[in-house]
């Protein structure tokens, strides 16, 4: 198939690595030129517009980081067309990124106006799944889209859910990352008490892995550095998932709680740690360096 990849980011360049892999035509564009030097060293092609690489496509995919970006580049921009109005052939259209369900049925529907398929398709699985084509892929929007992109969809993640209409998979991935921001600061917040008091972060980390606090963050993205091999704490917290994500994660998550009437005490607290961890400069270091939000002054 030829593909259009919009996005090389984090995720987007390890998905488009697989999909070029897998054996497909990959055009792709970023607004960051080296970005699209690495992925034509593995073999893709570039373009020097998200428009051109969309051009003769059959899929074009997305991975932007908000809605304002997708909404910019489906719908346009300062008076420019978006792909929408500027495209002649009507390529389905897979939005990977996470934003705003109500942002995912308004490009839908656009989209849908104009003849084409629309699916929101965000992620879960991070920067070690993008690599290892293992993401889970929560889809919302027609059942007939879902079943065109599956195959497309399998060749970067292992487990391809339909969560329903559109907007259903922004809702799904919503919830997720609101109970993963929840359970990084409550994993970090555990492993800062009990280094406090004397236990080792490792075995601490091992216990609770085997016991009831066992989870995600500590199965596979130990916040505390040095614990894990591979894990972004022991590089620093460089690369894998920008806090400054994770806060608009939980800030999507809070929009959604207020426009359904819903509690979300436990997500408003992580909002508000990773808000100030990103205030406090650390807004571009992957999303478990909150472990150095409980840390801060523990030498004094
Ligand atoms: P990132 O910031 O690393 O990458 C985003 C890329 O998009 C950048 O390379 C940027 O230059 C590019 N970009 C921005 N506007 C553009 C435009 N108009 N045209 C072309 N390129 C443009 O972000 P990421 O970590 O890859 O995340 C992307 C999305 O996936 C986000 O919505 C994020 O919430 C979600 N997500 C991330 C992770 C993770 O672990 N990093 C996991 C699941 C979901």
């Amino acid at each position: 198939m030829n593909i259009a990849f919009i996005g090389l980011g984090n995720m987007g360049a390890p998905m488009a690595i697989n999909l070029v892999k897998a054996g497909h035509d990959v055009t792709v564009f970023d607004l960051v030129e080296s970005a699209i030097q690495s992925l034509e060293a593995e073999g893709a092609r570039r373009a020097a517009s998200a428009e051109a690489a969309a051009t003769g496509a059959d899929v074009v995919v997305s991975m932007l980081p908000a809605g304002a970006h997708v909404k910019g580049l489906y719908l346009g921009r300062d008076g420019a067309p978006g792909l929408l109005d500027a495209l002649d052939g009507k390529p389905l259209l897979v939005d990977s990124s996470t934003i705003a369900p109500d942002d995912a049925r308004l490009v839908g529907a656009a989209a849908a106006e104009r003849g084409f398929t629309y699916l929101d398709a965000p992620v879960s699985g991070g920067v070690g799944g993008a690599k290892a084509g293992s993401l889970t892929f929560i889809v919302g929007g027609e059942a007939a889209g879902f079943d065109q992109a599956k195959p497309l969809l399998e060749a970067m993640g292992k487990n391809i859910f339909h969560a329903g209409e559109a907007g259903a998979g922004q809702v799904a991935k919503i919830c997720n990352n609101m109970l993963l921001g929840i359970l990084m600061s409550g994993t970090a917040e555990a492993l800062a008490l009990g280094v406090k008091n004397g236990m080792d972060p490792a075995v601490l980390s091992e216990i609770m892995k085997q016991s009831s606090g066992g989870n995600w963050a500590l199965n596979g993205y130990n916040p505390w550095p040095g614990v894990m091999e591979g894990a972004a704490a022991s590089r620093d917290y460089q690369g894998g998932f920008l806090t400054d994500l994770m806060a608009k994660d939980l800030g999507l998550a809070w929009e959604l709680a207020l426009g359904s009437k819903s509690t979300v005490p436990m997500g408003s607290q992580a909002r508000n740690l990773f808000a100030l961890h990103s205030a406090q400069g650390s807004g571009q270091l992957d999303f478990s360096s909150i472990q150095t939000l409980y840390r801060a002054g523990e030498d004094t």
